[in-house]
């Protein structure tokens, strides 16, 4: 009975943040698009939307000069591609621009906390290690990965392969 109370509230839930998607205008989208690919990319997109759209919104306006249906339909088709391209330039270079910013703010903030949670355990590690007996670099904990003592703990050389110093743990 509560499992398929809870299957509900999941469900609903889903339902809720599906419609909120759905919502998100197209710029959100085009935004959350770009915020996804590396930063670098998202900018060069940008860039390259700017000079495409800029360059069919300020092409030559060709006029028919009989109006053959045909050339009409044409004519109307061009037009309506000059108006989205009018406005295309500056939106989507727009859109872009800030999914390369997020993007960029995103990989900064993912680089500081692995780079600081691998320093602290760093200085962890250095602050409680032997010096080797070989060479006096500091040691680091390692695990046996064959040899009679499969999976037991020693302190190896931190210069390893360049050194085999080794310290029972
Ligand atoms: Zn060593």
């Amino acid at each position: 009975m509560l499992g398929v109370r809870i299957k509900n509230i999941h469900y609903s839930h889903q339902k809720i943040f599906m419609a909120r998607r759905k919502r998100s205008s197209f710029l959100e989208d085009l935004i959350d698009i770009a915020a996804m690919l590396p930063w670098w990319v998202a900018v060069l997109l940008a860039i390259i939307s700017y000079l495409i759209l800029h360059n069919i919104a300020t092409a030559p306006e060709v006029t028919p000069t009989h109006l053959v249906p045909g050339q009409m339909g044409a004519f109307v088709a061009g037009e309506l591609k000059r108006a989205l391209a009018l406005y295309g330039q500056y939106i989507f270079p727009f859109a872009f621009s800030i999914g390369a910013l997020l993007s960029f703010i995103r990989k900064r903030k993912d680089e500081e906390t692995t780079f600081s949670s691998y320093s602290k355990q760093n200085t962890i590690e250095r602050s409680q290690s032997p010096a080797c007996p070989n060479c006096g670099s500091h040691m680091v904990k390692r695990k046996a990965k064959k040899g009679a003592n499969v999976g037991g703990i020693f302190w190896g050389c931190s210069s390893f392969p360049k050194c085999y110093g080794k310290r029972d743990y």
